[in-house]
C-alpha cells in the first residue's frame, strides 16, 4: 500500500509525548512490511534542531486562509535508517516558535489557524507525491480536518475518490476546540457546522470532525477503545464514538527496542540483560544515586517516575503519597523526571529541598535521564487517572523495573497484577492499585516493597517475566495493516496489495 501518515510529532524530529514515539516507529515497521510510507508534518523549529539531513525543494503550496494567501515550502527528509520520506511543511510564521503548541501563557492563540493550514497544505503536498495514496492515517485533532476534507471531496483532489482515511486518537482529552468563527478558516462551509458533524455545543471541534468523517478510527489500546465510549472517559464525545463503534478498534503502541533495550542502550552506565539484571541494575542505580546525592543502600528500593506533570498522570496522588513516604525510616527513595504544570513543579521542588536524601527531582525534558532512570529504578510508578496506552510502563518492563499502575487503558492491557494466581502461573509483571486514591496507591507500593524485601524469588520472577514481554512494533504494525486493508475493502470491495 501507499500510506501517508499525517502527524505533528515524530521522533527524532519533534516530540512532546507518546505520539512522537508512535509516528517515529510505525512508519518504519510498515516500510519493513513492504509498504511505501510518507510522513507529512509541520517544519517546527525543533525539526531543524534535531540534526537530521533536510533538503529544500522547489515545491511550494499555497492556501487561502484568514483573508490572505499563505505559502509554505516543502522540505524533505527521512526517518533515520529507513526508506520513509518525511515531507515537512515549512511555514515559519506558524511553526518557527519555541514550543509546538503553546507557551507558559497557554495554547497559542492561533492554533486553529496553524493546524487548519497544516491540513490544507498537506492536501496539496499529497498532490506532489509520485503516486496517489491508498490510505491517509491521521493522528489527533491537529489532523482531524483531513477526513472531513476527503469525505467532502474538498477542492476535488483526484486521489480523494480512492483513498481510505484512518483517524487515530492518542488522547481524548485533547480535542482542538475553538470558537465557531474559526469555521471560516477551513472553507468547508456552515453546512458542516451541525451537531452530527463538526459542531460541539456551539464550538468547532476538530477531533470530532476526524471521528465523524474518518473511514476507520483507532485508539492506542483495546481497553481505552472501550473506555472512551463511556461518559467517564469520552470527554463529551462518548456518544459520537458509540455511533461509530463498528469502525473503532484499539491497537496498543509498540516499543522501539533498538532505542529501549538495556542490553544496548548507549545512555546507561552499565548494559545488562535478563541474565545479569541484578548486577546491571545495581551498577546503574549506584551511579545515579551518587550523582543525585541519594544514599546508596541496596536494601532501599528506588522508585522512578517519568512523565508530563499533568493531572492525567496522577501527580496529585503521588505528591500526597510522598508526604507520607518521605519521613525518617521510609523504606523507599524516589527519583522524578518531568515537566509541565507549574503547581507540580512547585510542590516537587519543595519536597525535594526538604527531603534531599530521599527524593531527587529533575524538572525538565531529558531523554538521557529517562533512559537512566528506567535502568536504575527498581519500581516504576504510573498511577495515571486515565492512560490511552502509556509507554513508560512498557519501557519499565523491558528494563526490569517493576511497574505500579492504575489499571486503566493501556496500563491494564500491558501490565499483569501480582496476585496469588498470577504469581503461581508466572504471568505477574507488576502491581495494580485497587482504585484511584492515595490509600490504594500506598497499598500497591507497600505490596511491591514487601515483595522486594521479603520475597526475592517472587520479585525475580516478576522482573524476568516483565523483561521477556514482547511489545515490539512488529505486532502493532500488523494490526494497523489489517485496519488499512479492511477499510479499503469496505470502501472499494477489494484490497490493493
Ligand atoms: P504521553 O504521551 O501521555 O505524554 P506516554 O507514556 O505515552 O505519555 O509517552 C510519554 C513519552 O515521553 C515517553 O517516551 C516518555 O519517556 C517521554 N517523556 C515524558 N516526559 C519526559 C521528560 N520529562 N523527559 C524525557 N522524556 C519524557
Amino acid at each position: 500500500m501507499n500510506i501517508v501518515i499525517l502527524t505533528t510529532e515524530a521522533v527524532p524530529f519533534a516530540k512532546t509525548g507518546g505520539l512522537a514515539d508512535v509516528c517515529g516507529s510505525l512508519p518504519q515497521q510498515l516500510a519493513e512490511r513492504g509498504h511505501k510510507v510518507t510522513v507529512i508534518m509541520p517544519a517546527f523549529r525543533q525539526v531543524f534542531a534535531a540534526g537530521q539531513t533536510i533538503t529544500t525543494t522547489d515545491e511550494k503550496v499555497s492556501v487561502a486562509i484568514a483573508g490572505k494567501t499563505v505559502t509554505a515550502r516543502l522540505l524533505k527528509s527521512h526517518l533515520p535508517g529507513s526508506p520513509c520520506e518525511v515531507v515537512l511543511i515549512d511555514q515559519p510564521t506558524y511553526y518557527d516558535r519555541e514550543q509546538l503548541y503553546g507557551d507558559a501563557q497557554g495554547d497559542f492563540w492561533d492554533n486553529c489557524e496553524r493546524f487548519t493550514f497544516f491540513c490544507r497544505a498537506a492536501l496539496s503536498a499529497i498532490d506532489t507525491l509520485e503516486s496517489p495514496p491508498d490510505v491517509i492515517h491521521c493522528n489527533d485533532w491537529q489532523t482531524g480536518l483531513v477526513p472531513a476534507y476527503v469525505a467532502n471531496r474538498f477542492e476535488s483532489h483526484p486521489w480523494m475518490d480512492h483513498v481510505a482515511t484512518v483517524m487515530t486518537i492518542h488522547n481524548m482529552a485533547y480535542q482542538g476546540q475553538f470558537w465557531h468563527w474559526d469555521m471560516l478558516l477551513n472553507g468547508l462551509g456552515w453546512g458542516q457546522f451541525t451537531p452530527d458533524k463538526m459542531e460541539f455545543y456551539g464550538h468547532l471541534n476538530l477531533l470530532k470532525a476526524g471521528i465523524v468523517f474518518a473511514d476507520s478510527i483507532t485508539t492506542v489500546s483495546q481497553r481505552y477503545a472501550e473506555e472512551i465510549q463511556q461518559p467517564e472517559y469520552g470527554c463529551g464525545l462518548d456518544g459520537v464514538l458509540r455511533n461509530r463503534r463498528q469502525v473503532l478498534s484499539g491497537i496498543v503502541n509498540g516499543v522501539d527496542y533498538q532505542i529501549w533495550d538495556p542490553a544496548t542502550d548507549k545512555h546507561l552506565d552499565a548494559n545488562y540483560g535478563i541474565d545479569d539484571w541484578k548486577t546491571g541494575k545495581q551498577a546503574n542505580r549506584s551511579a545515579l544515586r551518587q550523582e543525585l546525592g541519594l544514599e546508596d543502600n541496596p536494601e532501599i528500593p528506588l522508585v522512578g517516575l517519568i512523565g508530563r506533570l499533568a493531572d492525567q498522570k496522577g501527580w496529585d496522588l503521588v505528591t500526597e503519597l510522598m508526604n507520607n513516604w518521605l519521613g525518617e525510616g521510609s523504606p523507599v527513595q524516589w527519583v522524578v523526571l518531568g515537566t509541565g504544570d507549574h503547581r507540580y513543579h512547585q510542590t516537587l521542588s519543595d519536597l525535594a529541598s526538604r527531603y534531599n536524601k530521599r527524593l531527587a527531582v529533575h524538572l525538565g525534558f531529558s531523554d538521557q535521564m529517562a533512559h537512566r532512570i528506567e535502568a536504575a529504578a527498581d519500581i516504576f510508578m504510573m498511577p495515571s487517572r486515565y492512560e490511552p496506552c502509556g509507554l513508560n510502563q512498557l519501557y519499565s518492563l523491558r528494563y526490569g523495573t517493576v511497574p505500579i499502575v492504575n489499571p486503566t487503558g493501556g496500563l491494564a492491557d500491558t501490565v499483569t497484577d501480582a496476585t496469588e494466581e498470577s504469581v503461581r502461573l508466572k504471568t505477574a509483571t507488576g502491581f495494580y492499585m485497587p482504585s484511584y486514591n492515595v490509600r490504594s496507591l500506598g497499598e500497591a507500593l507497600d505490596r511491591a516493597v514487601t515483595t522486594y524485601r521479603e520475597s526475592p524469588q517472587i520479585w525475580e520472577q516478576i522482573v524476568t517475566t516483565g523483561m521477556q514481554q514482547d511489545w515490539s512494533w512488529r505486532q502493532s504494525a500488523v494490526r494497523y495493516e489489517q485496519v488499512y486493508l479492511e477499510t479499503i475493502e469496505r470502501l472499494h470491495g477489494a484490497a490493493v496489495v
